[in-house]
């Protein structure tokens, strides 16, 4: 089965995602990560890319779907895979749905709770650690995070209406996070 992982920047998704690949053998989907990727490559499209990337605004559909489904088509079918950052509005869910269930795959979804308060305070130390351009400056990550609240949260409700949505409370320590994921995923 694989795992759909929903967020607030900040909620420290990633790390425990790293965790997850760690111990479960999970194929890291990190939605940001392959876009900074093209980003990197100099091409026009990296061009492209990092217009949207640099200002916290969604890379535009067509972009991001044709790199999912490159991705799904490079896994094999016995090899979970797990999903971060995708998918992050109306249209990216349906077009996701619809290449999961292509691929004959079903996921379940894990929401990481945390409030946007704690959220901003913890992004402050990771710009300074990771580099980020679109981290470093505070109006992006707002931005973001108020992209999260307005099309991503829909998603994760329509996910919940389905009945397939775990979630997670984010405060606390990386380990107690991780073994409540643990739990509640039955892994
Ligand atoms: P965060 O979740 O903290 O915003 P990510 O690394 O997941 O960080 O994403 C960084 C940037 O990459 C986003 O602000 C956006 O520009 C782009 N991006 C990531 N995922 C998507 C997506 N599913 N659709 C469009 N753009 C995306």
């Amino acid at each position: 089965m694989d795992l759909v992982f929903f967020g607030i920047q900040g909620s420290g998704k990633g790390t425990q995602a790293k965790r997850l690949v760690e111990e479960f053998g999970y194929y890291m989907f990190e939605a940001g990560g392959e876009l900074r990727k093209i980003k990197a490559s100099g091409t026009e499209l990296g061009n492209t890319v990092a217009r949207y990337i640099d200002n916290g605004e969604l890379v535009p559909f067509d972009i991001i779907m044709q790199v999912v489904k490159e991705a799904v088509a490079a896994v094999p079918a016995d090899q979970q895979i797990l999903f971060d950052g995708i998918p992050r509005d109306e249209d990216q869910k349906k077009a996701f749905d619809e290449i999961l269930s292509a691929a004959g795959r079903e996921f379940t979804c894990l929401h990481m709770l945390l409030s946007k308060d704690e959220a901003v305070e913890r992004i402050k130390g990771r710009a300074e650690i990771e580099g980020r351009v679109d981290d470093a400056d505070q109006e992006k990550v707002l931005r973001r995070m108020e992209l999260f609240e307005e099309k991503t949260k829909p998603v994760i409700a329509e996910y919940a209406a389905q009945g397939i949505v775990v979630e997670v409370d984010g405060n606390g320590s990386v380990d107690e996070i991780y073994e409540r994921i643990k739990t509640a995923l039955h892994l």
